[in-house]
């Protein structure tokens, strides 16, 4: 493969970095590993990424240990720190009030363990090349070129690594576990020192892993800003008498006092009851839209008690029901009024 090869694969310039080359790898390394992608032609893509990567590293790994020499050890640390890793992390609405612990999945691209990041494996004697099928050449789009594996010769020692589909590397997963703390929202983000990526020249201290926070939606609960939004149902005799309801919320049920009043949508607040507060935010409310219903199938007894209910609000007088008695005065001639 020739360098320009290698770049245009890569999408890497000709003045790049090492860092920038092992990002681009990684990158495009997480879309076609074979493990990751089953399209047929991700282990060849994939090989072709590791040998681009393998190739524009090359002049970069010689240089190394000369400039380790001449650099001051402190100028030396902080050129090998490896690059931050940036990732989400979902979690429950519970997690963003109490904290807690929650898993990581970190996945990074490593060298093969089976053939030590060759991408083959040695045999005693030359085989037919399992690259070619014993050809000397291999199909790349329209064109057949020359197998890299045989050198075109058709038999080969070398058999390609079945661990790493011939790459030398392969996808690590990594769980770890971090600590929430209490009142994070999503957006907010925590950063884990030394967990992000090793540096390109494999000397010096890892990156730092900087988890950015997703909300994982909540059947019941939404977010905005601090607070904690819900619905509940509630019985119509409850908003029109008044009264105490138990509501959930993510650090586990309270009560909530309803004032009488009349039995339309309502929303209370629980001040407090949100998101706690973190560095300079306050903490949030929980905010509890009250939605009214009614009895669907009254019993015999229920239907007495609305009769004698109706009788009673009559009997009140036209203060009850304001805009009924109003509309009942337009309308209607003295005599056939029911609101009296
Ligand atoms: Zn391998
Ligand atoms: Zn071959």
């Amino acid at each position: 493969m020739k360098t320009t090869e290698a770049r245009k694969l890569l999408g890497v310039g000709r003045d790049t970095t090492p860092q920038a080359i092992k990002k681009a790898f990684r990158h495009l390394a997480m879309i076609w590993h074979p493990d990751r992608n089953p399209a047929p032609e991700a282990h060849e893509m994939f090989a072709r990424l590791s040998a681009a990567c393998d190739l524009l590293l090359e002049p970069f790994e010689q240089e190394t240990p000369h400039a380790d020499d001449i650099n001051s050890p402190a100028a030396n640390e902080k050129k090998s720190t490896g690059a931050d890793r940036n990732q989400d992390i979902e979690l429950d609405i519970e997690q963003l009030c109490l904290g807690g612990k929650a898993e990581a999945v970190i996945e990074s691209v490593v060298e093969c363990a089976e053939c030590a990041g060759r991408g083959y494996q040695e045999h005693g004697h030359s085989q037919l090349c399992t690259h070619c099928q014993g050809s000397g050449k291999v199909r790349r789009g329209k064109n057949l070129i020359r197998c890299e594996n045989c050198d075109g010769r058709g038999y080969s020692r070398r058999i390609r690594c079945p661990q790493c589909y011939g790459s030398g590397h392969q996808v690590a997963r990594r769980v770890l576990t971090v600590t929430i703390p209490p009142g994070v929202l999503p957006g907010d983000e925590l950063r884990l020192e030394g967990e992000g990526h090793a540096p390109a020249s494999g000397k010096g201290r890892p990156g730092d892993l900087r988890l950015r926070i997703q909300l994982r939606p909540h059947p019941l609960y939404t977010l905005d800003g601090s607070d904690i939004v819900l619905e509940r149902p509630v019985s119509i005799f409850v908003l029109l008498g008044g009264g105490s309801i138990s509501i959930p919320s993510p650090g586990g049920p309270r009560k909530l006092d309803i004032e009488p009043g009349p039995a339309s949508v309502r929303e209370l607040d629980v001040p407090g009851a949100g998101i706690p507060a973190r560095s300079k935010r306050a903490v949030g409310k929980l905010r509890v839209r009250l939605v009214p219903v009614s009895p669907s199938s009254p019993t015999p007894a229920l239907i007495k008690l609305y009769r004698a209910l109706q009788a009673e609000i009559v009997r009140a007088g036209t203060d009850t029901l304001p805009e009924l008695a109003a509309w009942e005065h337009r309308w209607l001639p003295e005599s056939k009024r029911d609101q009296n």
